[in-house]
């Protein structure tokens, strides 16, 4: 469909912001550190926060925080000598009527600050002001001469860009002031902001309120004195209140779009025939829990609909996905189609096909791995049974998903941890088949809100309880020495027939410094500190069969203490252990440490998590640390997690396949998410997807927005 020329942006907007007045070969790179590359960039680089200078302050009501400014006069003035480490520092107090106040300055010319600042003069002051104690202070200070009888507030607008106004405070970068920030976004703001078009629907925009784009940019980067200051230092002010608004309303139209379209398309609709389920039941050692019956009901009725399945099947560690994806796999199977189970590592693989590959035999079919490490013989006999619809389920990693791979029929497609994987290879394994269904699992909990609003096109299932006799885990966080009574508590675990993990960081598997502390950590405690028992190695340098065969003495126990680093993160099960140790414990995510102590407490014995910080750790660290000492749930754990990261990191707009965000904030702003996403649905179906002349600037900005991620967003 042709572009109506109506809803390009102005070409104003699309200028370089080499073009931007003030903006030199010197200033450019550094705008271009902070990513911006247009003038529609600059206009989104939005203000952090906000500093009141529309009056002067009396000094009495002076409070630390921002900036201040304030006039006094100079009571007194003279060096001193600090009695700590004894340096000279320049000590002068002003006063007004309210109070008095103490500047102090540490790098100074004497006779300069003996000049400006005589006892008796009338000044201006700007800086931040300081608690010590009961007393305040300002260090180093602006001062701005007020000639005799001179009314402070005009020398103030002699600075208008810095005074006498409510004045943004810009995110910087090196090399960039907030004096300098002012002076560009100035008249940038003033000129090209007018440029910006909502396109939002006009009766939308009426309804709810909100301003047209140029406006809410305007007020965001120079408030009007009369803006609710409170408000605006939440960022939750109607000016950006609107633009997070513009920005969700197109984020939940494209899903909102995409779902129509997900309800279009024909399915596999799978009968149920309780052929391989109800012996299945029969011969489990347990009873499904409440939870993963209900879940499983609900995927039973995607699967018998005409519509292809598309449903996110979220429980926490150890809440027993792995048995609702058997038992929905089943129903597949039952159906005379395939099944693909995909994996992101190859030692989950390898344990889910152990699994999977057991309950199979038992009913009569048959299961296959697909591992990228296979040889070449193998592989190809894999994939002739896997094309010849020899194999009723395939379990594997990435290696799945390449060209190559012909299913018979694939009938259900499954991806564990589908937080590990991109979008693309989700739509990849969709493809592997004629609209199959698609079950995805994690264990990382979105905050439900987010999970309903984001993945707009998901239906989502909740594992919300945990299999009986779990025991609570116990979390304790051992720093310097104590690392001792780690290492006494894994001794007696191990002595009562239990068996333990270390694990040790490894961000990339290819950072040698990092496996080979790892390595030479194994040695020393198979030498020094645990001569007595059988310590197994894994890294994700080692050959698969070399990783198999470790991973499969420690099932059976004959390793009792597995030292590895973050290759066992996800999905292993290895009830019988107890102990978790975790070392460089602060350079985990925490959705990481609560995937790492989900590998214990998987069975009847009381288990443990111990967190080994490096000597020197960040403050975020160390309050990752305390929640995971703190809670066991990992859906307040999600929540800290997005508050310590920021949603953008948290939830990887990018990997989700989502558009992302120039000023909207998930957390803070979740409900306006959900009053757009409301508007959009409605707008949906109000256009008939639109479809009608009128929306016709909608879908094209929507279009501009999603790029080419329309498509592929959420599971493609
Ligand atoms: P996750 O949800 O983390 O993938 P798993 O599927 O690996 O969890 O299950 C964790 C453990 O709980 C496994 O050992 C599994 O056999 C066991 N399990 C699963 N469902 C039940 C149940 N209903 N009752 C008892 N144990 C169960
Ligand atoms: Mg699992």
């Amino acid at each position: 469909m042709p572009q109506t020329p109506d809803s390009q942006p102005h070409p104003a907007l699309e200028k370089t912001i080499g073009s931007i007045k003030g903006v030199g070969p010197k200033m450019l790179p550094k705008l271009e550190k902070l990513g911006l590359k247009t003038v529609e960039d600059a206009l989104y680089h939005l203000p952090l926060r906000y500093e009141d200078r529309r009056q002067l302050k009396p000094i009495s009501h002076l409070r630390p925080g921002g900036q201040e400014v304030f006039r006094g006069r100079v009571l007194s003035a003279g060096e001193s000598i600090t009695s700590r480490n004894r340096k000279k520092i320049y000590d002068v107090i002003v006063e007004d009527d309210s109070g008095q106040i103490a500047l102090k300055w540490f790098r100074y010319r004497k006779p300069w600050l003996q000049k400006l600042l005589p006892i008796g003069r009338q000044v201006v002051l700007i800086g931040e002001v300081k608690h010590f104690g009961a007393t305040r202070e300002v260090h180093h200070p602006d001062v701005e001469l007020l000639p005799d009888g001179a009314d402070p507030m005009q020398v103030l607008q002699k600075d208008p860009l810095n005074f006498g106004r409510i004045l943004p405070v810009y995110p910087l970068t090196e090399g960039l002031s907030q004096k300098q920030a002012r002076k560009i976004w100035y008249p940038l703001v003033m000129d090209n902001a007018v440029y910006v078009e909502s396109r939002m629907p006009q009766e939308v925009l009426q309804r709810l309120h909100l301003m047209p784009l140029a406006t809410a940019l305007l007020q965001s980067h120079w408030p009007d004195n009369q803006t609710d200051l409170q408000a605006l230092g939440q960022g939750t002010d109607s000016a950006r209140n609107s633009l997070v608004f513009d920005e969700f309303f197109f984020l939940e139209l494209g899903l909102a779009l995409k779902r129509a379209g997900v309800q279009l398309e024909e399915g596999i609709q799978f009968r149920l025939e309780h052929r391989y389920t109800l012996p299945l039941s029969k011969i489990l050692p347990f009873k499904l829990t409440d939870a993963q019956r209900r879940v499983l009901g609900e995927i039973k009725q995607d699967m018998c609909s005409k519509q292809p399945m598309h449903r996110l099947l979220q429980g926490d560690v150890g809440s027993g996905k792995t048995m609702v994806a058997l038992m929905s796999a089943l129903i597949a199977i039952e159906n005379k189609t395939q099944v693909a189970v995909v994996a992101p590592t190859e030692i989950l693989a390898e344990q889910h096909f152990r699994t999977f590959d057991n309950w199979l035999r038992e009913l009569g079919l048959k299961a296959a791995l697909l591992q990228g490490s296979m040889s070449a013989s193998a592989k190809r006999d894999v994939l002739e049974m896997i094309a010849t619809g020899e194999v009723d389920l395939i379990v594997g990693t990435h290696a799945v998903l390449q060209e190559g791979v012909e299913f018979h029929k694939l009938g259900l497609g499954i991806i564990d941890e589908q937080h590990r994987f991109g979008v693309k290879q989700r739509s990849l394994l969709k493809h592997k088949g004629q609209n199959p269904d698609m079950l995805v699992m994690t264990a990382t909990p979105i905050p439900r809100t987010l999970s309903m609003t984001l993945y707009g096109d998901l239906s989502v299932s909740v594992i919300d309880q945990l299999p009986p006799g779990r025991k609570p885990i116990t979390t304790r966080k051992y720093v310097g020495q104590q690392r001792t009574k780690a290492y006494q508590l894994i001794g007696k675990e191990i002595a009562a027939g239990r068996q333990a993990y270390i694990v040790y960081p490894l961000v990339e598997e290819s950072e040698k410094s990092d496996l080979k502390a790892a390595i030479d950590a194994a040695e020393h405690l198979k030498n020094d500190i645990f001569p007595q028992f059988n310590i197994g190695v894994l890294h994700g340098r080692m050959k698969s069969a070399e990783k198999d065969t470790v991973m499969e003495r420690f099932r059976k126990g004959e390793v009792q203490l597995l030292v590895s680093t973050t290759v066992i993160e996800v999905g292993v099960d290895v009830p019988n252990a107890t102990v978790m140790m975790v070392e460089h414990a602060d350079r985990f995510g925490l959705s990481q440490l609560h995937q790492l102590r989900g590998r214990v407490g998987r069975g009847a014995d009381k288990s443990y998590c111990l967190l080994i910080p490096s000597d020197h750790y960040s403050e975020d660290a160390g309050k990752r640390l305390q929640v995971m000492v703190d809670t066991e749930d990992g859906f307040r754990i999600a929540e800290a997690d997005l508050e310590i990261r920021g949603p953008g990191d948290f939830l990887g707009t990018r990997q989700a396949g989502l558009p992302d965000f120039r000023v909207a904030n998930l957390l803070r702003d979740a409900r306006l998410l959900e009053s757009a996403r409301k508007e959009a649905f409605e707008y949906i179906e109000k256009t008939n997807q639109l479809k009608t002349p009128d929306s016709q600037p909608v879908r094209q900005e929507l279009i501009r927005r999603w790029g080419g991620r329309l498509e592929l967003a959420a599971i493609g």
